[in-house]
Order: C-alpha cells, then sequence, then structure tokens
C-alpha cells in the first residue's frame, strides 16, 4: 500500500464528504420542483392557447354572419325606401300602389326574420366574447405563475450553484495539498464504486460495505494500517 499519513487521509475523508454533498447538490438541482410545475403550468396553458384557437374560429364565423346579415338587411332596407318612392309617385295608379305596397309587406317580412336572426347571432357573440375573456385572463395568469415559478427555480438554483461553487473550490484545495497518487487511487475506486470510496475499519468490520473480516485478512489488513483495500467490497478503509 502506498504512504499516507493519517493527516491525509483524514483530508481523503472531508474531499469524499464534500464529493457526496456535491452529488447530493447536483441530484436537487434536478428535482428543484419548479421544473415540473413549469412543464405543468405550460401544458395548462397550451391546453387553454387551444381553446381559445376554437373560440377565436367561432368568433370568426358568427362576425362573418352578423355582417352577411347585416348587409342583406341594409340592402332591403334601401329596397323598401324605393318602394315607398315609387308608391307615393303612383297618384291614383291603385295597380301600381297594390303591387309596390305588396313587395314593401315582403321585404318587412324578411327583414323581420333577419332581425330575428340577428339578435341570435349577437347572443352568440356575447357568449363567445366571454368565453374569450375568460380563456384570455386563464393564459395571462398561467404566464404570470410561470414567470413566479421560473424567479423561484432561479432564485433556489443559484444557491444550490453557489453551494457546489464553493465545495469545489475547497475541494481543490485539499486536493492540492495530497500526494497525487493517493488522489488517483481515490478517484480511480470512487469511479468504480460510483460513490462512497473511502470508509474506516470499525473492529473487525469495514466501515462501508459492513462485512466482518476474518482472522488472517484482518491481521494483513492492520499490517497495511494506516490505507487498506476492504477485501469484500475492495473500497479504501483507514486503519486507526
Ligand atoms: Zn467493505
Amino acid at each position: 500500500m502506498m504512504l499516507a499519513d493519517y493527516r491525509d487521509l483524514e483530508s481523503l475523508l472531508e474531499i469524499q464528504r464534500i464529493d457526496l454533498m456535491i452529488m447530493q447538490l447536483k441530484k436537487q438541482r434536478v428535482e428543484l420542483p419548479q421544473r415540473i410545475q413549469v412543464m405543468r403550468i405550460k401544458k395548462k396553458r397550451d391546453e387553454i392557447s387551444s381553446k381559445l384557437d376554437q373560440v377565436l374560429d367561432l368568433q370568426k364565423k358568427a362576425d362573418a354572419q352578423m355582417t352577411m346579415l347585416q348587409d342583406e338587411d341594409r340592402m332591403l332596407a334601401e329596397k323598401q325606401d324605393r318602394a315607398q318612392e315609387l308608391i307615393d309617385a303612383s297618384g291614383s295608379d291603385y295597380r301600381k300602389v297594390e303591387s309596390h305596397s305588396k313587395e314593401m309587406a315582403g321585404v318587412a317580412k324578411r327583414r323581420e326574420t333577419l332581425a330575428a336572426k340577428m339578435v341570435d347571432v349577437d347572443a352568440q357573440l356575447s357568449k363567445i366574447k366571454d368565453l374569450r375573456s375568460r380563456l384570455e385572463g386563464g393564459i395571462a395568469a398561467a404566464d404570470a405563475e410561470e414567470a413566479r415559478l421560473r424567479a423561484a427555480f432561479e432564485a433556489d438554483d443559484n444557491v444550490l450553484i453557489d453551494r457546489i461553487k464553493a465545495l469545489t473550490a475547497r475541494r481543490a484545495e485539499l486536493r492540492e495539498i495530497l500526494p497525487a497518487d493517493l488522489v488517483g487511487l481515490y478517484d480511480k475506486t470512487a469511479a468504480r464504486t460510483g460513490g462512497v470510496a473511502i470508509g474506516k475499519l470499525a473492529d473487525t468490520t469495514c466501515g462501508v460495505c459492513r462485512s466482518v473480516i476474518d482472522g488472517g485478512r484482518l491481521i494483513e489488513l492492520r499490517a497495511s494500517a494506516p490505507l487498506g483495500i476492504c477485501p469484500n467490497c475492495k473500497r479504501l478503509l483507514v486503519i486507526e
């Protein structure tokens, strides 16, 4: 086993504590609740937005229908005016008066029908506009909520980023003062174990995998103090 003193090993254990904390903090960054909340609110906004598209389409159709009704009504009103002028000009020609009066009555009846239709379309339009303004309100609320969540996310994330930065700086300082081969051994072991690379021998037990180390192997391990390798999990063990 390589040469290392207990102070080096204490530093190595601190590096490990820092590495585990950094891993935990990175996990916390990924799992910040606002990420999912933002996704949810965006989905909700999309749903409202597609409803709004449908409502806008309905409004366009109703507007077009209303324009058609109004155009026809205006045309008929002019027709009525002309017929009235013709009646006024007909003097005592009763046949002419009768024919134009009949025409007037037909036009008036059609205009009544149009007026009823316009009332219907107008009621439809007012319902549509009401729904539209509610949906637009929903979109505005979703946008505001998303902005709030993003700001909260950034604030929380920045706290985590700062802590990671501080720990990374401390970690670099500690690694600087340690023998390079000791750091290399730690890195290799950490990469293999995916986390905890070093523990302490506690009496006859590996402090990490908890396996009891028996007779001959224990004597061998103790002989490699201050640093050995657990025969079971192959992690580094500080032997005090
Ligand atoms: Zn072990």
